[in-house]
């Protein structure tokens, strides 16, 4: 595997990181001692133009090359996740129901590596803009940073990111030139009938009875409004309501999520819940309000770039070890935001067998952060060549 010689050369180094960061997670936007890391590390790989509290703790770094030319902008996200580590290495979480179980300590190394070796070489025409985000887990760090101006105020043509894929073989690139991750939404439905005994319904507006129709109403969505080839996911995941055996109550809640791969499927979706809400209030007289929140938006790569980053991922990885057509994943990346504003790529890397991403057992694996800082590398390279 054509890794670059001297990134092999930082493995040790980048496992230290790695595994630092690993033992001091932390939540959301409050990721203030990463980027105290990481802006300490890139002081000392000669980086000094970093700006700092962009969506209260991302950053953005700087690099010039030896000539001047357009400008690539490469992110890693930083932030874990609120679970309890359930493995006894020596470099476990340190921080009580918190830890990178989602590999973002192994995107920072990565990038940090990247960093290290572009800083030192130099070998290419143009800037590279260094993207370290907090909140990808919840609170869309990505699209914030994108509010805050850094695509204009950096002057970033295109945008690129990976992701680690665990159960896929070491150095397997996975990605497509459309859609590689879902939108993901959620709703709220509350239901307001008129309680009284359980004895006497005929007295009531049943709201129990109108959840459970709303709920059964709500997957022949998927069933007889999109055409079987789109896919789709509508998960009712709670229902709230009740005290008692026989006390009808007053309301029912009922929260989902909606998982889809288009615009045009979205809309659909949350057209027909309204349309169902608004007939099952009619028909049962009761009040039925549907509170629908769009979440992070569909990942959708852009051809040109995503065609780019393969040719990119086959030098490193050799062309048995690049998927270009991967199917689409139902999950949802924030990097989405950042592909709303500009052309770019989203890539799965994979990092071998072992449990799955927000797992309390999931481990970055180590030997990844040499293959991602080497495809972010040669990006540079090939993408801002000198000549
Ligand atoms: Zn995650
Ligand atoms: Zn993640």
């Amino acid at each position: 595997m054509p890794i670059i010689n001297q990134i092999a050369d930082y493995y040790e180094e980048m496992k230290e990181w790695r595994r630092h960061l690993h033992a001091n997670p932390e939540l959301g936007f409050e990721c203030f001692n990463t980027s105290e890391f990481v802006i300490q590390k890139l002081k000392e790989f000669g980086i000094n133009k970093i700006y700092t509290g962009i969506a209260k703790t991302g950053l953005v770094a700087i690099i010039n090359g030896k000539k001047k030319g357009k400008t690539i902008g490469l992110r890693a996200d930083m932030d874990a996740l609120p679970l309890t580590e359930e493995i006894d290495h020596n470099y476990k979480s340190r921080v009580d129901g918190v830890m990178h179980a989602c590999g973002h300590d192994g995107h920072t190394t990565m990038l940090l590596g990247a960093a290290k070796y572009l800083a030192d070489t130099k070998n290419f025409a143009g800037q590279v803009a260094l993207i370290f985000q907090p909140a990808e887990e919840k609170g869309g760090g990505a699209g914030e940073m994108c509010k805050e101006g850094i695509m204009d105020k950096f002057s970033i043509d295109e945008v690129y990111g990976i992701h680690t894929l665990p159960g896929s073989p070491l150095g397997k690139f996975e990605t497509n030139s459309n859609t590689v991750f879902a939108a993901s939404d959620d709703f709220l439905i509350n239901i307001t009938g008129n309680g009284g005994h359980g004895a006497y319904p005929e007295q009531t507006v049943d709201p129990v009875m109108i959840a459970t129709q709303i709920t059964q109403g709500i997957q022949s969505i998927t069933a007889r409004n999109i055409n079987a080839l789109k896919p789709v996911v509508i998960s009712v995941t709670q229902i709230h309501t009740g005290t008692a055996y026989n006390i009808i109550p007053e309301t029912a809640s009922i929260n989902g999520t909606v998982r889809t791969l288009t615009e045009e499927t979205q809309e659909l979706v949350k057209q027909r819940m309204t349309e169902i809400c608004n007939g099952y209030s009619l028909a049962f007289n009761g009040k039925i309000e549907l509170i629908y929140n769009y979440g992070y938006p569909a990942t959708i790569n852009y051809e040109k770039e995503a065609a780019f980053a393969i040719e990119v991922a086959e030098e490193i990885s050799g062309k048995k070890n690049v998927d270009g057509n991967a199917k689409p994943d139902m999950g949802a990346e924030d990097f989405s935001f950042m592909l709303h504003e500009r052309p770019g790529a989203f890539l799965n890397l994979g990092q071998g067998n072992g449990p799955g991403v927000h797992n309390t057992k999931f481990d970055f694996n180590d030997d990844l952060s040499p293959i991602g800082a080497s495809f972010f590398v040669k990006l540079i390279e090939k993408g801002l060549p000198l000549n």
